[in-house]
């Protein structure tokens, strides 16, 4: 095989294994529901101290963006995870 098309073969691999999760800076949630809303697969909840969560099912989140950007108070940050961890 060519060589460029090996290494693009190789970082394809490795980037297949990436995959992100949304987390939430606690402190700076206001609780405001906004990502429990818009959370297209239902992962978002609020935790006992009233804070919004991303919760663990059989469905993962891989870090669609969505709660990210909608966030008014920049809570919500995606932490990039490896399948093998997860
Ligand atoms: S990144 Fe997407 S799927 Fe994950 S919790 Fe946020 S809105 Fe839901
Ligand atoms: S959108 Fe942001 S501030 Fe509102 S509940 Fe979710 S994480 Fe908290």
């Amino acid at each position: 095989m060519h060589k460029a098309s090996n290494s693009l073969q190789k970082k394809l691999q490795e980037l297949s294994k990436i995959i992100y999760r949304a987390a939430t800076i606690l402190p700076k949630c206001k609780s405001c529901g906004t990502c429990i809303k818009y959370c297209p697969l239902e992962l978002r909840e609020f935790n006992k101290e009233g804070k919004a969560i991303t919760i663990s099912t059989s469905i993962s989140c891989g870090g669609c963006t969505v709660c990210y950007h909608r966030c008014p108070e920049q809570a919500i940050k995606l932490v990039r995870l490896s399948k093998n961890t997860i």
